[in-house]
């Protein structure tokens, strides 16, 4: 379904949202001629979002939260859970301690403290100061993505934006980072979904 929003937009946008509806944004001046025109040159680009969406809705399909906890994309059979929320805080941050020190000095790239959080926007991020934030459900994802994730945070210790620079240092550490980028792209929703 296509949905026209007009209002006091400076340019005609569009996005596709989770239940995959069209959104077009227009100011109000814009007659529907041009948004039509405007949907129609984007046909392939809905296509390819709508297809983003569909896989990486079949990608969570493939987890049981309610059943197990996963850990580096495994299923683990935990006994007596009294708190989802907390045990994968526990393993997360044992975990990813772990594997951020052990990065960190094969890279030679440094940090200054590493802090688990719930975010549902971020995988992780550096601050100026070079304390990185990793989300919690990191955890859930295979080792390869997380290892990624955690490459291209240290990363940010060198080169701060996502500037040619910047990618160029990643892929220095993480060869295959391209395939493994595109990968995480398709667990956005995972961020969103509650695992706990
Ligand atoms: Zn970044």
């Amino acid at each position: 379904m296509i949905k026209i929003v007009k209002g006091r937009y400076k340019r005609i946008s569009m996005k596709v949202d989770e239940s995959l509806d069209v959104i077009v944004k227009a100011p109000r001046r814009v007659a529907d001629e041009k948004i039509n025109e405007f949907i129609l040159a984007h046909r392939s680009w809905i296509l390819k979002q709508k297809n983003r969406l569909i896989q990486a809705n079949q990608i969570l399909d493939k987890y049981d939260f309610n059943k197990y906890v996963y850990v580096l994309g495994e299923p683990q059979n935990f006994s007596n859970i009294l708190n989802r929320k907390n045990l994968y805080y526990k393993v997360a941050e044992s975990i990813l301690t772990e594997l951020v020190n052990r990065i960190s000095t094969q890279t030679k790239l440094s940090f200054s403290g590493i802090q688990i959080t719930h975010s549902v926007r971020n995988w992780g991020s550096m601050d100026r100061y070079k304390h990185i934030k990793l989300n919690v459900k990191l955890i859930v994802l295979s080792r390869e993505l997380v290892e990624y994730v955690i490459i291209h945070e240290l990363c940010h210790g060198v080169e701060f934006n996502h500037s040619k620079q910047f990618w160029y240092v990643v892929e220095k550490h993480c060869p295959n980072y391209k395939n493994l980028k595109k990968g995480l792209n398709y667990y956005g929703g995972l961020l969103r979904t509650n695992i706990y």
